[in-house]
């Protein structure tokens, strides 16, 4: 048995709704990149509203999910990608972690949604002024420990911009965010089978972002190509809106 129809199989076991899958959402990887697109452009004009939700819509939801798209995203208050996005319930498949940054449990949610909702796009967000980014900058090696697990997710980010010269003031923690991006699609690629798999036979594109706290605007890189080299994974290179 390979090691992908196992790791399948676990998967289902740890998410109960395995058993209502199969009906993959209606977009395309390019069509589900466009949407996410045009919601953050209607919230950037400020002409988004937060979306009813009826009693209908919830029921019709517990038969199963299709969201059209997975969002990986800091922890951050101020970065809900449902909103950024203007989405609603079920439309969205978000992880959010300080520093968007990857675990065994974070690439297995992303999993799940890519091989069992067929999910066909995968974004790694990142955002202006992080936190997480900018403690992991300015802890240097032999500093006081902020306790295990803070420890832990400074020393997660902080190979991400080892080679750069780093610091805390806009600009530098700017490309940090950057690179981090970078680094986690690079990551998600380098770690997992299925999302190796699932890119390189065109069922799943991946993108890097950036999100602008006042503007509100997110920046997209191209999507990453199914190459053996993914080092363009980066939205620093592309900066337009697209
Ligand atoms: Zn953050």
């Amino acid at each position: 048995m390979s090691k992908i129809v196992r790791t399948t199989i676990l998967t289902c076991t740890v998410f109960a709704a395995c058993a209502t899958l199969g009906r993959a959402s209606d977009e395309t990887p390019a069509s589900a990149l466009d949407r996410l697109r045009t919601g953050n452009a209607t919230f950037v004009a400020n002409a988004s509203q937060a979306l009813p939700v009826t009693a209908d819509q919830r029921q019709a939801l517990t038969k199963g999910q299709h969201p059209f798209a997975i969002v990986l995203s800091c922890a951050d208050s101020r970065v809900p990608p449902e909103v950024i996005f203007h989405t609603g319930l079920g439309e969205l498949f978000v992880v959010r972690v300080a520093g968007e940054a990857l675990d065994k449990s974070v690439l297995a949610s992303i999993e799940y949604a890519a091989e069992h909702l067929h999910v066909p796009a995968l974004v790694v967000m990142g955002h202006e002024s992080c936190g997480a980014v900018k403690a992991a900058i300015e802890t240097k090696p032999g500093a006081a420990s902020m306790g295990p697990n803070l420890d832990y997710l400074v020393k997660n980010i902080k190979p991400a911009f080892a080679r750069m010269r780093t610091a805390a003031d806009a600009e530098h923690l700017r490309d940090a965010i950057l690179a981090n991006v970078e680094q986690v699609v690079n990551d998600l690629l380098a770690r997992s089978e299925i999302l190796t798999h699932l890119h390189a036979t065109g069922k799943l594109q991946i993108a890097g972002a950036y999100y602008e706290l006042e503007s509100g605007r997110v920046r997209f890189s191209e999507p990453v190509q199914p190459t053996p080299d993914v080092s363009h994974a980066s939205p620093s290179a592309q900066h337009q809106q697209r």
